[in-house]
């Protein structure tokens, strides 16, 4: 079996990659806890296992321009988001977790004087990470950096349509001195390689990007087989709460709505896909964001004038223009775009929408469309808007605009959702942990020396002196 690698942009198949199968997936875990236990990875200092990831970097920085390439054209997304964003993202996270190799610590306990107690964090062994792909190589790198700093052999499943960037990568680490079998990748499809992962009875800890429903599911098969350690990023549903104040942050505050709603054409796991707007200033802001929204250059992705690309395929294009279409029919007005844009042949392009007017039970406002389509509410109060911020089952990310620091703090605290930003749209960098609440996250956060957790596991070693 295999599968056709596709250009969302034109259609046009770029090559085509074998769908790696359940047996072929055990014979490279069996291989990869050999390769573990040899130590030729997992038994050199971790300052050796840095210098080794450093070397990597700088060779991912040396090929960059393909790197970006490689994500323009597998999925779709516009080359300057690859060349500006996601490739230098993914270079600096190999470093970090480089120099982090030898930060990895563990703590004495409190014992009694005829006993010496420590812990420390042990790699597992083999682990895997299963990947989207809408950022195929940052995604990647936020795995293999933890993940290979900690000594572990990684398996990487790529996205089915966006495998070649973390192929790149792969190749790349043998040639920055990464012994054989520490990294590998296997290409295949979600119910055959990502599920033979998933249910395997030798990989130790398995990291997932993606979907709610797939998460679910390797939930449900690691607890089916081994009990493997599973950590979630999955969907949201962010707000971007727009106060009173607001308008105060001049243009970043359109921008960095534009920017939350319509990155990677909106298909974005923390894409400010609910704008709530205090009612004072409802008319100005979605004059300004709809006027800034029909501004966005759509178009070819690989050029470098595009801002929104094409979506990933056909049926994403379908689903998408089905749930504004029933949107629309419930009452919703579409103050910019709602339709599809023709480009380039073979491509399908939406046009960067925003949606008003919202009968309070319209799905849209609930379920993830993961495309260039953004809703407005209106709230009255501080409270209220707090309440709509929460009426999700989603808590990846929220952005809350206001320059009043009680407020900021208050709404801070009582939003639900893994990292909340103030005054501007934004993830964190890496030095701060990264991960979803509710049913956009479970098991242990992305970034910082936090993502250590799901890479490692904890050992006490308790030793009786003798008297
Ligand atoms: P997806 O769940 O369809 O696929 C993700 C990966 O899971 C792919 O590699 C796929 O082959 C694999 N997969 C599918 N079925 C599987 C199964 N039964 N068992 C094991 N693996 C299986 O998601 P997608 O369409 O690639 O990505 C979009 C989703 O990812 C969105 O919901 C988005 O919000 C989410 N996402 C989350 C984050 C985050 O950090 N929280 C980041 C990026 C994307």
């Amino acid at each position: 079996m295999a599968l056709d690698i596709v250009n969302p942009a034109d259609g046009t198949l770029i090559t085509t990659v074998p769908v790696t199968s359940a047996d072929e997936v055990g014979e490279h875990t069996a291989d990869a806890l050999a390769v573990f236990r040899s130590g030729v990875w997992s038994g050199l200092a971790p300052r050796e296992r840095a210098a080794a990831l450093v070397r990597l970097a700088t060779l991912m920085e040396r090929d960059a321009e393909t790197l970006a390439r490689l994500d323009c054209e597998d999925a779709g997304k516009p080359i300057t988001e690859c060349r500006d964003g996601d490739v230098p993202g993914a270079i600096e996270s190999i470093r970090w977790f480089a120099e982090a190799a030898d930060k990895i610590l563990g703590a004495t306990g409190a014992t009694p004087a005829d006993v010496v107690a420590f812990t420390e964090r042990e790699p597992f062994g083999v682990v895997a990470a299963i990947l989207p792909w809408n950022y195929p190589l940052a995604m990647a790198a936020w795995k293999i950096g933890p993940a290979l700093a900690a000594g572990n052999c990684l398996i990487l499943k790529p996205a089915d349509a966006t495998p070649r960037s973390v192929q790149h990568v792969a190749a790349l680490a043998l040639e920055a001195g990464i012994p054989e079998g520490v990294l590998r990748v296997v290409t295949g499809d979600g119910p055959t390689t990502g599920a033979a992962l998933a249910a395997d009875p030798l990989i130790g800890a398995l990291s997932f990007t993606g979907s709610t429903a797939t998460g679910r599911s390797i939930l449900t098969a690691a607890a089916a087989s081994n009990f493997k350690r599973v950590s979630l990023e999955m969907g949201g549903k962010s707000p971007q709460v727009v106060m009173a104040d607001a308008l105060g942050y001049g243009d970043a505050l359109i921008d960095g709505i534009v920017e939350a709603a319509f990155l990677t054409a909106g298909q974005n796991c923390t894409a400010g896909s609910r704008v709530l707007v205090h009612e004072s200033i409802l008319d100005e802001v979605v004059a300004r964001l709809a006027a800034a929204a029909q501004a966005l250059v759509v178009g070819d992705p690989r050029d470098p004038t595009t801002q929104v690309g094409p979506v990933v395929n056909d049926a994403a294009a379908d689903r998408i223009l089905a749930a504004i279409g029933a949107s629309i029919e419930r009452g919703a007005r579409a103050v910019a775009g709602g339709a599809e844009v023709r480009v380039l042949d073979g491509g399908r392009y939406i046009a960067p929408t925003i949606l008003t007017n919202l009968d309070a039970d319209d799905p849209i406002l609930t379920t993830e469309v993961f495309g260039p389509v953004t809703t407005v509410q209106t709230f009255a109060t501080r409270d209220e808007a707090i309440a709509m911020a929460n009426a999700v089952d989603y808590g990846l990310q929220a952005t809350v605009w206001t320059l009043n620091m009680a407020d900021a703090l208050v709404m801070a605290r009582a939003i639900e959702a893994g990292v909340v930003s103030v005054g501007a749209y934004s993830e964190g960098d890496l030095t701060v942990p990264f991960g979803g609440w509710k049913q956009s996250g479970f098991g242990g956060a992305e970034k910082s020396l936090a993502a250590f957790h799901q890479w490692t596991r904890e050992k006490t070693v308790w030793i009786q002196l003798p008297t």
